[in-house]
């Protein structure tokens, strides 16, 4: 095995702000396992709308931060007392942080072996926002077969996995997307309808699919934008759950309001689901399964080299991807 450089490239950012804050570096040091850590080489990152969150600080960490909340290589180092069940050369996957960099350290709590059958690049492209979409199908809102439900952003990167895991239930998921390429791109994933939005009104198409029922669940990672409408389509009893803020936040809201009709209302986050072993083990291996029975289609919009982080940002806020965006270090 290679030995581990003292230093490295990585992207780093000193402040909040646009994508011009975003550092691209050749000479941060490597950081060193600490105890129940291991040190991974990253072979493929992924990037997440969270990231967009740190660095413009919607939502707060300290600075200087190296970003990135998730990759896939393979264990250089490990750290006192990082569990026997992990071993120098094995493939990994783990949601961390600081993971925007050629090696990072992370807590062995949330890292999975890849299994064999599964590429690194695979993994990496599925572990978040797959683990996400699995999550809210089976503890937000547990899905049941036959169930109308709205997935807003359905061609992003969990909207497509929501699409795939909702159609394999065999629940009836109306999608909704800013396009109609994107929409095509639903409809491939498993959407049953798709929506339009801005060309279509959501809530009325809703209403007329449903035949004025609305739907069992929402799952809406927009926020701002859609949270209104989700109010309106969701069916009496039914649930909103809302998971994100790609919009912007939902303002603040009179929970008076839910009772015109009996509506329930989540706001989850993934690591909450997977906070003990036992549950991180679990929706892994779900995920996992999925993937290697050849139930998911992967899909992967460009793979950016470390240094053009700025245009994946860019693209990713600009609304121009569908699916997973990579950083290859
Ligand atoms: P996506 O790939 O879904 O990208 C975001 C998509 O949101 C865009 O492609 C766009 O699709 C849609 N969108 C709608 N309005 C806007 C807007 N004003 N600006 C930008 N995009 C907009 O990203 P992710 O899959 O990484 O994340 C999706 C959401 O899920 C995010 O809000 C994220 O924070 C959340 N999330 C939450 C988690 C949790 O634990 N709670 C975990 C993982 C993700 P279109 O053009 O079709 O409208």
């Amino acid at each position: 095995m290679a030995t581990v450089p003292g230093t490295m490239r990585g992207v780093l950012i000193e402040s909040t702000g646009g994508t011009e804050v975003l550092q691209y570096k050749t000479d941060i040091p490597v950081p060193e396992p600490k105890e129940g850590e291991i040190l991974v080489k990253n072979y493929c990152i992924g990037i997440n709308y969270i990231d967009i969150y740190f660095r413009t600080g919607l939502y707060p960490s300290p600075k200087p931060e190296i970003l990135g909340r998730e990759a896939a290589g393979h264990i250089v180092a490990l750290g006192p007392n990082a569990p026997t069940s992990f071993r120098l050369g094995d493939r990994v996957v783990y949601l961390g942080a600081g993971t925007y960099a050629e090696y990072s350290t992370t807590s062995a709590a949330k890292t999975a072996l890849i299994p064999s059958s599964v590429s690194s690049s695979d993994a990496a492209a599925s572990f978040l926002q797959g683990l996400t979409a699995l999550t809210l199908v089976r503890e937000a809102y547990p899905v049941k077969p036959g169930e109308f439900i709205l997935v807003h952003a359905a061609a992003g990167g969990t909207g497509l996995w929501l699409c795939q895991i909702l159609k394999s239930i065999g629940a009836r998921t109306i999608g909704t997307v800013s396009t109609e390429a994107k929409a095509e791109l639903a409809r491939r994933n498993g959407a049953e309808f798709v929506v339009v939005y801005g060309r279509e009104d959501v809530v009325e198409r809703v209403k007329e699919i449903t035949q004025g029922e609305g739907v069992a669940a929402v799952f809406d990672g927009v926020g701002k934008d859609t949270f209104e409408g989700d109010l309106e389509a969701v069916s009496r009893k039914g649930t909103v759950v809302t998971f994100g803020n790609a919009s912007g936040p939902v303002p603040p809201f009179t929970i008076s309001r839910l009772s015109a009709k009996n509506v329930k209302l989540a706001r989850p986050m993934l690591y909450n689901y997977i906070y003990t072993r036992g549950e991180f083990d679990h929706h892994t291996n779900e995920l996992f399964r999925f993937i290697v029975e050849g139930k998911a289609n992967i899909h992967v919009h460009e793979i950016y080299p470390l240094q053009d982080v700025a245009r994946a940002h860019t693209d990713l806020e600009g609304r121009k991807t569908t699916g997973k965006l990579l950083l290859k270090p």
